[in-house]
């Protein structure tokens, strides 16, 4: 089986580099969060606080998520032109915290990673998700410069951005996502550490490659 673990901060590229070495690899692809963000967006459209766990809990109860065809599926409804903004950002890191919210996202990431070769990604995945796996990656890059990459993106697709918010906002995420006392943020003891600051997209899929090509 060839399972690769990809945890890292926000806003690191992860999701691109991720994307792009399962197809290399012809192997499937699994955004964790995406799922964290998709019960964020039922949260948020539902008005549920994250700090009512008892409202939260009653939330999943009528939630299905599913991750199919490369896609995040929130009740049957994709999801996926409508998490990656600021506020399901902030909020998703807000709900992740919550124990029922990730046995719920844990529970379907292991059940799609005990059947397919994948590349899985997310802030827990060596750590927690699929501590056995065959690789595991802990991808980074400078605070300012993952703030600069989001905002070059956002600029080319056409939309308003404020560089010093989106700095603010990688700031608070990377502390409230590694300080959380239930699966933080942290680097698994036996990943590769790879940091992307000065890497080109194109030189951070083959570094991956790489370290994949080495494992086997
Ligand atoms: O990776 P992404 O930025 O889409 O993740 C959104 C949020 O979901 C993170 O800030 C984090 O709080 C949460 N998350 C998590 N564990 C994962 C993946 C994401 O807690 N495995």
């Amino acid at each position: 089986m060839l399972r690769v673990a990809i945890d890292g901060p926000g806003g690191t590229g992860k999701s691109t580099i991720a994307k792009a070495v399962a197809e290399r690899f012809g192997i499937e692809y699994i955004d964790t969060g995406a799922m964290y963000r998709s019960i964020a967006l039922k949260s948020v459209r539902e008005g549920v606080s994250a700090d009512d766990v008892a409202a939260v809990e009653e939330m999943l109860r009528s939630t299905d998520i599913d991750f199919k065809d490369g896609k995040v599926w929130l009740d049957g409804e994709d999801v996926g032109g409508l998490i990656r903004t600021n506020e399901i950002s902030m909020a998703a890191s807000n709900i992740s915290k919550l124990p029922c919210v990730r046995a719920n996202v844990d529970e379907l990431s292991k059940r799609l990673a005990s059947t397919k070769d994948v590349v899985m990604e997310g802030r827990d995945i060596g750590t927690a998700v699929i501590p056995d796996a065959e690789v595991k990656i802990f991808m980074t890059a400078d605070p300012d410069v993952r703030a600069k990459r989001r905002y070059d993106q956002l600029i080319e697709q056409g939309k308003e951005a404020d560089l010093e918010k989106i700095a603010k906002e990688i700031r608070e995420r990377d502390y409230q996502d590694s300080h959380r006392e239930l699966n933080p943020l942290k680097q698994a003891d036996d990943a590769v550490f790879l940091d992307s600051t000065n890497m080109t997209i194109e030189e951070n899929i083959d570094a991956v490659a790489d370290i994949i090509n080495n494992a086997m």
